[in-house]
């Protein structure tokens, strides 16, 4: 199941939710360290991991 990365607009915390809970009920995603509901997504899969360099 594919996970959504979620930044904390206010302690800057990082956290992963799951899609399952994102379609279900946004609203109630919020920081699990202190409880802010102003995040701000981070859409993983758009940097390119550098493994090799030609
Ligand atoms: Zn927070």
């Amino acid at each position: 199941m594919p996970t959504y990365e979620f930044k904390c607009l206010k302690c800057k915390n990082k956290f992963e939710i799951s899609e399952s809970i994102t379609k279900y009920d946004p609203k109630k995603i919020k920081c699990p360290k202190c409880g802010e509901k102003k995040l701000e997504r981070i859409y993983s899969g758009v940097y390119v991991q550098t493994s090799s360099k030609s």
